[in-house]
């Protein structure tokens, strides 16, 4: 495994690896890895002829600079995760690298940006676009992995994908748990023992209730949704939405017609966590 620190040295790599026709998958992360990221890279290891990955807390998409500050870098155990799972570079750039001047480009995503994260934490999409648009215009991947955790994302970057004409794949992996349930997340770090134990209370909700839409109208369950995690004292539900899996928008009632996701976000402690559970009609 190699680790790339410019993205001149980078480009250099990538144009090697083209002559030779080598498929790339990428899986762009920000570090803090756990099994979750690797599963990507693990996805991406057995589909594409070589796997690259980026580490890069971008400062664009963090809506709250306290959450930029307090965010985990842990290279060394970054790298030590990475070792054995066939990842043959990783790219980990500083700022000043990814962005030699600020980046101005506004993107218009739509409907698609102005629910849930969007509504939520102004500017972060944008953000995202900026920073994903720079990396995959870099690495030039055939493949790129993202996680269905971030639900909102995956709509944005196949958006993306298909805005600016890239000849990508894009692959979106299953969120992967701890054992309690809680979706895996780099910022699980940063809780306490029992702000963990209660986190488990989102997952366990949303599953119970994914299977009872025959027994609640779509505002009721919202409300239940809600009042059952509230009940935690270490729980504060932000959003709850019931939304079309491909176009994100609200559903008012239950329909075959398309995949409806519960999608949330809820406050554990000084963390914000999201998760989503797809319901079962
Ligand atoms: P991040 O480092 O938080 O930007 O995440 C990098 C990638 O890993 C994104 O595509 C995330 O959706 C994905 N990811 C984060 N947590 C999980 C998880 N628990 N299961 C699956 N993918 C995840």
């Amino acid at each position: 495994m190699i680790v790339i620190y410019s993205k001149e040295d980078l480009i250099e790599e990538i144009q090697d690896l083209k002559n030779l026709n080598q498929s790339i998958g990428f899986v762009p992360t920000m570090g803090a890895l756990h099994n979750g990221h690797i599963s990507l890279v693990r996805e991406s290891v057995h589909k594409c002829d070589l796997t690259i990955v980026s580490i890069f807390v971008n400062p664009t998409q963090f809506n709250d600079k306290k959450d930029l500050e307090k965010y985990p870098r842990t290279l060394d155990a970054d790298l030590k995760l990475l070792e054995n799972t066939g990842c043959k570079y990783v790219f980990y750039p500083n700022e000043k690298d990814m962005y030699p001047s600020s980046d101005l480009r506004t993107f218009d995503f739509g409907p698609l940006e102005n629910v849930m994260e969007g509504k939520h934490r102004p500017g972060h999409f944008n953000g995202v676009a900026q920073i994903v648009s720079k990396l995959f215009d870099v690495v030039k991947p055939d493949w790129v992995f993202f996680g269905q955790k971030d639900f909102q994302q995956v709509a944005i970057i196949r958006r993306l994908i298909d805005m600016m004409n890239y000849k990508i794949q894009l692959v979106s992996c299953p969120i992967i748990r701890e054992e309690n349930g809680l979706a895996m997340s780099s910022r699980n770090e940063r809780l306490n023992l029992k702000e963990r134990e209660n986190a488990a209370l989102i997952f366990k909700t949303l599953t119970k209730y994914s299977n009872l839409s025959d027994s609640y109208c779509v505002e009721d369950m919202k409300a239940l949704i809600r009042k059952e995690i509230n009940k935690s004292p270490f729980l504060d539900v932000e959003y709850i939405e019931l939304v079309n899996e491909n176009t994100l928008e609200a559903v008012n009632q239950w329909t075959n017609e398309f995949n409806i996701y519960a999608c949330i976000a809820v406050h554990c402690g000084n963390v914000r966590l999201i998760d989503n559970v797809k319901f079962n009609l």
